[in-house]
């Protein structure tokens, strides 16, 4: 298996699951973006905040593959303090919606590392790390016309683990709020590692939802989901429709709530073409 995103993809071209999620949301954001390649006007706090997390879970899933000992909450909370200063010195400022909650994100993350310890230490005794923020490439196959996209599907899977003969492939997430059915049930992003998983053999496999809340008492919710072979077809379906629209230049304003987190507004009203 490749080490990095870039020894996965060579000098393939690509596609990646948020660029999907991305253009789902909203084309124009996404032209933007990616074929104009507009500087952002700032970070999302929820996105900086999320990678910081991001980086302090991949610090606990590292030291249990590699030295077979979880690391502390203070390690944790270190590797939050040091990926999060590294958001805060980049040239984009880092900024939160108007109406966010004003709180702390170092005492928050504290907060989310501590419960996320603690439930660890209760659920993951039969845990064994296989690998973290693991790269994948995998070719997209049309499943009704049997047409081999150009571009593979590229990705990084946060850890891939098993317990007794089962391979899991778990998603990180800090929420607002506890999933619901829905965004468990239909996220693209799960049934994608899924395809991506069974392409690379390794089966047969569980997925896993593991997310801590934001919330005042952080909490952990973890939820084991099913994605069957409708779902991977549905998957492909989608992922041939957008690079069919991307190809054919379709954009768009999708204007909605991720207007209000957008950072390309400025950028977004100028735009007459
Ligand atoms: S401001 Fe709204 S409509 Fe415009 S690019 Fe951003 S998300 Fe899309």
């Amino acid at each position: 298996m490749p080490a990095t995103i870039r020894e996965a993809i060579g000098d393939e071209l690509y596609v990646s699951i948020s660029q999907i999620k991305a253009y789902l949301l909203c084309p124009r954001q996404f032209e933007l973006r990616y074929v104009r390649g507009v500087e952002p006007e700032f970070v999302p706090r929820a996105l900086a905040f999320g990678i910081a997390f991001h980086a302090a879970l991949a610090h606990h899933y590292i030291d249990l593959r590699d030295l077979h000992v979880a690391p502390t909450t203070e390690k944790l909370i270190e590797t939050f303090r040091r990926a999060w200063a590294l958001k805060l010195d980049g040239s984009v400022p880092v900024q939160g919606e108007d109406d966010e909650p004003k709180v702390d994100p170092l005492d928050l993350a504290a907060k989310m590392l501590g419960k996320f310890v603690e439930n660890a230490k209760a659920t993951e005794q039969d845990l064994v790390v296989d690998a973290v923020e693991q790269p994948f490439s995998v070719t997209l196959v049309d499943p009704d016309t049997g047409e081999v996209l150009e571009e593979k599907l590229v990705g990084a899977i946060d850890l891939v683990a098993h317990e007794g003969d089962l391979t899991i492939v778990v998603e990180h997430k800090s929420a607002a709020k506890k999933y619901g059915v829905d965004q468990l049930r239909y996220d693209l992003q799960p049934t994608a590692y899924q395809l991506a998983m069974h392409e690379l053999g390794w089966s047969p496999i569980g997925l896993r939802y593991q997310i801590v809340t934001k919330t005042k008492s952080p909490q952990v919710q973890i939820e084991n989901i099913v994605r069957d072979q409708q779902d991977e077809d549905d998957f492909l379906r989608v992922a041939f429709g957008v690079l069919k629209a991307i190809d054919a230049g379709v954009s768009y304003p999708v204007r909605g709530w991720q207007c209000r987190s957008c950072p390309y507004q400025t950028a977004c009203a100028k735009k007459t073409s």
